[in-house]
């Protein structure tokens, strides 16, 4: 295997990441597992930590594991899998938690036009506060009506 089939393969992984974020967190996190992701649909965050963050173990699990298989016996594609998910955890951390959530006072001013669009369709899923009714599950893409909603 070359580098370049490497490289694909992570990107393929995060982009795969999204989707199964979207669908872990509309039938998941709004389904069975809501009592975990509940907490971060509260209005305030009264904690340091939610219940909410339970998932970034689950979805670390899988990417260690990879990572570490990926090793032995000899570098192998596993590694770049795991390595897809460990990127993809860290922007939705970044992306989620820090620039929408604001848990740490990062970016907050900025004036790039696609992450305000993302911080805006975020609002509007956390503007639910129950289980069942819900939009914008996903993350990283957001539908284009966000974007062009919060235009001004
Ligand atoms: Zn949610
Ligand atoms: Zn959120
Ligand atoms: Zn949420």
């Amino acid at each position: 295997m070359n580098i370049l089939l490497y490289i694909l393969i992570t990107i393929a992984t995060f982009t795969s990441m999204e989707v199964i974020t979207w669908l872990t967190h509309k039938y998941v996190m709004h389904g069975f597992l809501w009592y975990l992701h509940e907490d971060h649909h509260q209005p305030k965050y009264p904690h340091a930590f939610e219940k909410n963050d339970a998932f970034f173990v689950i979805f670390a699990i899988p990417s260690i594991l990879l990572l570490y298989y990926g090793l032995i016996p000899s570098l192998n594609y596993l590694f770049f899998i795991g390595l897809g998910i460990f990127f993809y955890g860290a922007s939705y951390f970044l992306i989620h938690d820090v620039l929408i959530h604001q848990r740490f006072k990062w970016f907050k001013n900025t004036k790039n036009k696609y992450l305000i669009g993302l911080r805006k369709a975020h609002k509007v899923h956390h503007k639910h506060l129950d289980k069942q009714e819900g939009e914008c599950f996903g993350m990283l893409f957001v539908p284009k009506k966000y974007h062009n909603t919060f235009k001004k």
